[in-house]
C-alpha cells in the first residue's frame, strides 16, 4: 500500500481506542474512506462538535454540555438523599442501566494509585464532601472496584467524610476479586447494592 500520510496518521489514533488494535483501525479508516459523505463527514463534525461542547463537571464529575447546566448536580426537578461514588462515566451508566439505584452520582475520575501519576487531589473528593453537606446526603455509596487501588481508595474517601453526618456504605464483598463495575452483569450488581455493608462513620 502506498503510504498516505493522513491514512497512517488516523489508523494511529483510532488503534489507541479501547477494544482495537492497528488491523482493526485499518477496516475502520477503509470503511470511513469508503463512506466519504456518509460516515467521514458527520463524523468529523460530531467529533468537533464533541470537543467543544462536551466537558466534565467541576463538580461532580459527569460528563456534560457546556451549553447547559449539569443534569447530575444541579437536578433541580429531582431531590435524592444518597450519593453513589463510582470511579468513572462508565461505572455510572452501568448502575444507571441496571436501574438498581435511584439517586445522584459522583464520578471520581480514576482512584488512588501508587504506581501511577493518579493524584489524589485530582479525584474529585473535596468536592463530594461539599456535595454531601449541601445536598444534606444521608447516605453516600462507595462504588469502587474490587482492586487494591478501589478499596484504598474507599477507605480515603470513608476517611474524608468523618467531617459530615452521611452514613457511609460500600457494596458488599460479592463483587469479584479485581472486579470493575462497568464489566458486571445487573445480577451481581443488584445483589451488590442490596447488601452493601455500613462503613463506620462518625462514632469517635
Ligand atoms: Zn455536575
Amino acid at each position: 500500500m502506498q503510504n498516505i500520510n493522513e491514512i497512517e496518521e488516523l489508523v494511529k489514533l483510532i488503534s489507541k481506542l479501547p477494544g482495537l488494535g492497528p488491523k482493526s483501525a485499518k477496516r475502520i479508516v477503509l470503511k470511513l474512506i469508503n463512506s466519504k459523505d456518509h460516515l467521514l463527514k458527520p463524523m468529523a463534525y460530531s467529533l468537533t462538535q464533541v470537543y467543544k461542547n462536551v466537558s466534565r463537571c467541576k463538580f461532580c464529575g459527569t460528563l456534560k454540555s457546556n451549553l447547559e447546566g449539569c443534569n447530575n448536580c444541579e437536578n433541580k426537578n429531582e431531590k435524592f438523599n444518597k450519593i453513589c461514588v463510582v470511579e468513572n462515566i462508565a461505572d455510572q451508566w452501568s448502575i444507571e442501566n441496571s436501574s438498581i439505584y435511584k439517586g445522584y452520582f459522583h464520578i471520581l475520575g480514576g482512584t488512588i494509585s501508587s504506581s501511577s501519576d493518579q493524584r489524589k487531589e485530582d479525584l474529585l473528593i473535596n468536592s463530594l464532601v461539599e456535595r454531601v453537606k449541601k445536598d444534606k446526603i444521608d447516605e453516600v455509596i462507595i462504588a469502587t472496584s474490587a482492586t487494591i487501588e478501589g478499596q484504598t481508595t474507599a477507605y480515603y474517601i470513608q476517611d474524608s467524610l468523618k467531617e459530615t453526618n452521611a452514613k457511609v456504605s460500600k457494596l458488599a464483598q460479592g463483587l469479584p476479586v479485581g472486579g470493575e463495575i462497568e464489566s458486571l452483569d445487573d445480577g451481581t450488581l443488584f445483589s451488590a447494592f442490596k447488601n452493601r455493608v455500613g462503613l463506620e462513620n462518625n462514632s469517635d
